[in-house]
């Protein structure tokens, strides 16, 4: 932090703030008194967070401030989804989703400020990576949600599929998952978190010896090596194999299991070879399969398959016994859907480049 620049009370964690009231001079069960109005009630002003000291306040006030991404556009979809355009402090902008009923309430969260991966059906990938989230920026997507919709007292899910890689951001999506686990704040249960990814493989077993852990979901996409790399760039260096195999010595619980989604594009990866292919591959890790019919957009270069395509699909895993299910698209009327979430302008490298530098 540069000498003068106040301290992001939303960016640290309950060890980071009683560090910094302790170091101004007070005594750290002010810290769990801090993350509560932070955390439970989304305060933002310092001043009023009444059962605080006057001295503390004044000195916090002095010397830190509590930045929650500010809503720079909202969008309502007629099917009850709601959009948020959000404005971090240097002026970019990343994209969070309410999703509602899927049954849970669900939002939608980015990670980083587009993304590095250059999915081929996907518009953040076409972005390119314009920088990672901090943890504060990331779990504050959840405070400027639950602010907007009204959401503090009521229970909700999060998947870290909104703008970027989870994995390729890894150090701050943990910190926020856990600033969001804390129970002084939204004691929200790793079990009411999805993370999805293309599956980078040494972090995927990473992953697996967090002690909080997410539930896992695989962009797959693809049932070969050569259709996957076309579709999935990250699988040049981490091949579709590698990932399966990630995926078979990944920790589970006895009710979990791993997500595979899978984009269904018109006549690349929807046919009935592909679906057998599909069920071969996954045999032996304990999955279900999400289908997602592409949701089409300019500047995709795909298209949706007719919904006949999509149940044969869905028909052929069942027959196979694999768990499946058909991912209804939400939010499509305002581009609020599954890979739609883009926001232009903001100067950028090329995927392949920015993949290749961070690895
Ligand atoms: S699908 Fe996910 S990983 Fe791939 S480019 Fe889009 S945001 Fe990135």
């Amino acid at each position: 932090m540069a000498a003068g620049q106040r301290v992001d009370l939303g960016n640290l964690d309950r060890a980071g703030l009683e560090a910094l009231v302790v170091s101004l001079g007070h005594r750290p069960f002010h810290a769990r008194q801090l993350y509560q109005w932070i955390w439970k009630r989304g305060e933002t002003d310092i001043d009023r967070m009444t059962d605080l000291g006057l001295e503390l306040r004044s000195a916090l006030a002095d010397k830190a401030t509590i930045h929650t991404p500010e809503v720079a556009t909202r969008q309502h979809s007629e099917d009850g989804t709601v959009k948020l355009v959000l404005r971090l402090e240097d002026g970019r902008q990343i994209e969070a989703v309410f999703i509602p009923d899927t049954p849970a309430q669900t939002f939608c969260i980015s990670t980083q400020v587009g993304c590095a991966m250059g999915c081929a059906f996907c518009l953040t990938g076409k972005m390119g990576l314009v920088r990672h989230l901090t943890a504060g920026e990331i779990a504050g997507q959840v405070r400027a949600l639950a602010r907007e919709l009204d959401m503090w007292h009521t229970p909700f899910n999060i998947v870290l599929m909104g703008m970027g890689e989870p994995l390729h951001n890894y150090d701050e999506t943990m910190r926020a998952l856990r600033m969001l686990a804390d129970a002084h704040g939204l004691a929200l249960s790793p079990k009411r978190v999805t993370l999805s990814t293309v599956g980078l493989v040494p972090l995927l077993d990473r992953l697996a010896a967090e002690p909080l852990m997410p539930n896992l979901a695989i962009s797959l996409h693809a049932t070969t090596e050569q259709q996957r790399s076309a579709l999935v760039p990250p699988t040049k260096k981490y091949p579709l194999q590698d990932v399966l195999d990630a995926c078979r010595r990944f920790p589970l619980s006895k009710r979990s299991r791993i997500t595979f989604e899978y984009v269904l594009l018109d006549g690349v990866n929807d046919t009935p070879e592909d679906a057998r292919r599909l069920a071969r591959i996954l045999s032996g890790i304990k999955g279900k399969v999400n289908l997602i019919p592409l949701n089409a957009a300019a500047g995709i270069p795909f298209d949706r398959p007719p919904d006949a395509r999509v149940d044969r699909f869905a028909a052929i895993l069942a027959e196979k016994r694999i768990l499946v299910s058909v991912r209804k698209s939400r939010g499509r009327d305002i581009r609020a859907a599954c890979g739609q979430l883009i926001v232009e302008g903001q100067g950028r490298r090329s995927p392949a480049q920015q993949f290749a530098e961070a690895l």
